[in-house]
């Protein structure tokens, strides 16, 4: 029996990423308020957010410093734009700061207000680049089957899931898709790990050639797959890529738009995995989520090319209302402080041990198939048979029951097919990931009684 607020919800709210027809008995489960890592429903129940919301809150939910910020800089100048030659101060602070923090040269930085169109962005940066130094041929883009990089048209098109893709007409021309390195689902039987890799390379470099290495522009990743089910390449993976793509003057896209900021244990997820990009694109944590914020950072040689398109062309032509939103812009200064500050990768980094013991107990599991992520994200996949990996069924949905069951334990959690992802707030103390753990736990071992 639905609520009166679930009511009104069903009769006017489209859901991202929900099935329409069966939400329409189920009903939302609706929040009303947060404070550290805890969120607490209508009625007063109070849940471990072990999302993050969407990967993204890594201060938690009661951040004082951040909602200062918020309100001292809505009362202060709530909006002016960067068009046209104007600018702000927390603007220039906050690509100040990125251009300090960044794994690699950044010569600027492009805001943006979501995940998805830093990766559009991203896109028309490559065809608008090669453009200008005259290769209008180079335009195709690799990203990888599983990969998750947004949902507006190009960015949809780079994610590798079927169900971004089915009946949108997508993927547009120009974007292509090479494998997964995800080594327990891809793997062959008798093949390494390292074996694993090098066949994943050798499989990026068979299909620039078959397309033709004049024709292919860029490769786009997350260092450790997200939304695509967590998915963590193999050791060397990264190397053996960065080889093909130097070779074929190909250039390398960091989508960091949930490793950024700490999630792996350092500063930005490339350094976590050895990858040398050329371009990242940044959102979620840059402000922990408390304002809608992206950032593409552009290499010197990508902005020498927009300055001599400029020239010819009379403006660089793209750019959105809120890009450089002066609230967000603030509150990203304010969340890199007290990154910075309050050692926040220090802290992630102590928890590990602790995170990593509770996922190793998990493995044992007799649901569990593997337990794969790194730093402070996991994913926990649900197999019908340990022994053969065999999959459920997909229409005993048995991962979304898994969520369910972990819901009335009072912790939040996400299953990208049957896979349960884990992905806490940053600032998550010892004992509520023990806490944590011990509702996964028992959500896991009630979920037991369902599908035997
Ligand atoms: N890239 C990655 C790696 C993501 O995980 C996401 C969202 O989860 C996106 C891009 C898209 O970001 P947004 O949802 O803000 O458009």
């Amino acid at each position: 029996m639905l609520t009166n607020l679930q009511t009104r919800d069903v009769e006017t709210l489209i859901h991202p990423y929900t099935n329409l027809a069966s939400f329409r008995e189920a009903g939302p489960l609706v929040l009303e308020n947060g404070k550290g890592v805890w969120v607490y429903d209508t009625d007063g129940k109070a849940y471990i957010e072990g999302m993050a919301g969407l990967w993204c809150t890594s201060l938690g939910y009661s951040n004082e410093e951040l909602v200062e910020t918020a309100r001292e800089q809505m009362a202060k100048l709530p909006f002016t734009h960067i068009f046209g030659g104007k600018s702000h101060d927390p603007a220039i602070e906050l690509a100040e700061k990125l251009k300090e923090i960044a794994p690699m040269p950044v010569s600027k930085v492009l805001f943006g207000a979501s995940g998805s169109d830093a990766n559009d962005t991203q896109v028309k940066l490559m065809w608008y680049y090669n453009n200008a130094i005259g290769r209008p041929q180079k335009k195709k883009i690799i990203a990888r089957i599983k990969g998750y990089h947004g949902v507006t048209v190009a960015s949809a098109s780079l994610t590798g899931l079927p169900a971004n893709h089915t009946d949108f007409d997508l993927p547009i021309k120009n974007i292509l898709h090479t494998s997964c390195p995800h080594y327990y689902r891809f793997g062959k039987d008798g093949e390494t790990e390292e074996e694993f890799a090098t066949r994943c390379a050798d499989e990026l470099e068979e299909l620039i050639l078959r397309e033709g290495p004049e024709t292919v522009a860029a490769f786009i990743a997350e260092p450790v797959g997200g939304a695509g089910g967590v998915t963590t390449p193999p050791a060397g993976y990264y190397e053996k890529i960065q080889k093909v793509l130097d070779k074929y003057d190909v250039l390398f896209i960091a989508d960091e738009v949930i490793t950024g900021f700490g999630r792996l244990g350092t500063m930005f997820g490339s350094e976590a995995m050895g990858m040398r990009p050329d371009t990242m694109s940044c959102a979620k944590a840059i402000t922990s989520a408390y304002f809608p914020v992206s950032a593409v950072m552009i290499p010197e040689k990508i902005y020498a090319a927009m300055v001599d398109e400029s020239r010819k062309i009379g403006t660089f032509g793209h750019g959105n209302t809120y890009a450089g939103h002066p609230v967000g812009m603030a509150l990203g200064v304010k969340t890199i402080e007290i990154y910075q500050r309050d050692n926040i990768i220090g802290h992630v980094q102590s928890l590990l041990p602790g995170f990593w013991k509770h996922l190793d107990t998990l493995r044992q599991h007799p649901l569990v198939g593997e337990v794969r992520g790194k730093g402070l994200v996991a994913g926990i996949e649900l197999v019908a048979d340990k022994a053969t990996k065999r999959a459920f069924d997909a229409k005993k949905t048995v991962g979304a029951k898994a969520t369910s069951l972990c819901q009335e334990e009072g912790l939040i959690v996400r299953n990208l097919a049957d896979t349960v992802a884990v992905c806490p707030p940053l600032i998550i103390k010892q004992d509520e990931v023990d806490e944590m753990f011990a509702k996964l736990t028992r959500a896991l071992d009630r979920l037991e009684d369902h599908v035997r």
